[in-house]
């Protein structure tokens, strides 16, 4: 399978993320549960003006599974997910060149309080994650893809099995060092807290579950 290169910029942000001292890395969970809040308004508004798609509220949450033993943090939705064009185009090119420039040029400035005040998006995910992957299904469609990277070396995408439309992320934590703690995102009063501090405006259910050995 072919590794892709990210486009330049990209490469520069997602560094940023991987190589990032930045206290709050916590923050990441708030992009994720806000992408896949977002996925599921884009199917609400669809089936606003089309009448051949019926939205059901009880259909569309987000669920986080955490699981100690193989440290990986999951996050669910039920939302329009993403054809295999659109894994490429979003997430294998995501900085706006002119907030990269704004990000960099203020984080020098302002110590590295920028990345909590504007959004960071789904690159953040590799603050805490040494590997990702972002299986989907778009609406519409009967095939579904799957995004893989280990970071600023490229990344992946192949075709995958999945049932339901809507895209399931899939975070490698971090092991421990001695200056870094990643097993917390891992543990479910903490993550509890997490999504109580920055979703708790979230409009759609937000279910967990923690599994350990
Ligand atoms: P932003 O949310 O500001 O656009 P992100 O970096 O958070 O930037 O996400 C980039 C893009 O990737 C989104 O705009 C969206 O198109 C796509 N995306 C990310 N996560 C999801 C998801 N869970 N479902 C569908 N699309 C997603
Ligand atoms: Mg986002």
């Amino acid at each position: 399978m072919a590794k892709k290169q990210f486009k330049a910029e990209s490469k520069r942000l997602l560094e940023m993320m991987i190589n990032s001292i930045y206290t709050q890395k916590e923050i990441f969970l708030r992009e994720l549960i806000s992408n896949a809040s977002d996925a599921m308004d884009k199917i609400y508004y669809k089936a606003l003006s089309d009448d051949s798609l019926v939205f059901n509220k009880e259909d569309y949450f987000i669920k986080v599974t955490a699981d100690k033993d193989s440290r990986t943090l999951t996050i669910t939705d039920t939302g329009i997910g993403m054809t295999k064009e659109e894994l490429e185009n979003n997430l294998g090119v995501i900085a706006k060149s002119g907030s990269l420039a704004f990000k960099q040029e203020n984080e020098a400035k302002d110590g590295h309080n920028i990345i909590g005040q504007f959004g960071v998006g789904f690159y953040s995910a590799f603050m805490v994650a040494d590997e990702v992957t972002a299986t989907s299904k778009a609406l519409g469609s009967d095939e579904a893809f799957r995004w893989h990277s280990k970071g600023a070396d490229g990344y992946t995408i192949e075709a995958a099995e999945k049932d339901t439309v809507g895209t399931e992320i899939v975070l490698k934590i971090k092991e421990n060092t001695e200056d870094e703690q990643y097993d917390e995102f891992l543990e479910e009063y903490r993550l509890k807290a997490i999504i109580k501090k920055y979703s708790d405006f979230i409009r759609y259910p937000i279910k967990m579950d923690v599994t350990t050995q």
